[in-house]
């Protein structure tokens, strides 16, 4: 600025190009020192914008309405009072009878029953609970914080080592971390409260490649366990069954709640 006050020697013209450049300086210079002033008076309103709103719990609002997912990310945490959905397949409901006993005893009213109990039970612990067909419209994409689906085993006899239950998670499971953690919680909550053995030498194909796993969204944890024999392991499964609720139960609080 100083050389604008000096230079008027003379009328030559040259003079003028100098002191424009101070003055065109000048002008940029102004907006680059009042910038960082600028950006805080206007970014202190937003920040404080959203500090109030994450206070007052709107910030989750806030974000559901940005995305969609979450939403669903939102509901996957484990506290109850945030009623997760569990959904539990009760094995071959709506569409056959699965295992049949002599006696007319079939696998899908055991299964039912189980389901049906085992959602009363997560329901009064704040879960939202599904119970659903075998085939159930709504395991097309179905999106949960875990999806178990109930079975039970033949009712033959076979030999003396056809006891005990089974659980697995699909092969081509995209949250594998996840459902074998589903898994783990479940052989051993189930175990501890059944007594039954893990029976993990006759998990088949049919398990690992069960049709709701292809259906279901893919980020939702899944698994299936076979809850016993119900030939050799009736009793436990009929007349036992609180056992059978209780261990399922404690298994989905397990990776739900990431309790023991
Ligand atoms: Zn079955």
């Amino acid at each position: 600025m100083a050389t604008l006050s000096h230079s008027p020697k003379g009328p030559r013209k040259r003079a003028r190009p100098p002191m424009a450049y101070p003055r065109t300086g000048g002008e940029i210079r102004g907006p680059r020192r009042l910038s960082p002033l600028v950006l805080f008076l206007l970014l202190f309103p937003a920040l404080l914008m959203v500090g109030l709103l994450s206070g007052l719990g709107g910030y989750r609002r806030l974000s559901t309405a940005l995305s969609g997912h979450e939403v669903y990310i939102a509901a996957q945490p484990v506290s109850p009072s945030r009623s997760p959905r569990v959904g539990l397949v009760a094995g071959h409901l709506g569409h056959d009878s699965g295992a049949v006993c002599a006696d007319g005893l079939t696998e899908v009213e055991v299964n039912t029953a189980i389901a049906r109990e085992v959602a009363r039970r997560l329901e009064a612990l704040g879960y939202t609970v599904d119970v659903l067909e075998e085939f159930d419209e709504r395991l097309h994409g179905y999106r949960a914080a875990a999806l178990l689906s109930i079975h039970a085993d033949s009712c033959e006899y076979i030999n003396e080592l056809a006891t005990g239950f089974k659980v697995a998670r699909a092969q081509a499971d995209m949250v594998p971390e996840q459902s074998d953690r589903l898994v783990a919680c479940l052989v051993s909550a189930y175990g501890r409260s059944t007594g039954l053995r893990f029976h993990a030498d006759s998990i088949t194909y049919d398990m690992t490649d069960y049709h709701a796993f292809r259906e279901i969204a893919p980020e939702t944890p899944a698994a299936i366990i076979e809850t016993g024999f119900l030939y050799l392991d009736r009793d436990l499964l009929t007349r036992g069954q609180e056992r059978v609720v209780e261990g399922i139960v404690e298994g989905l609080r397990c990776f739900l709640e990431g309790s023991e």
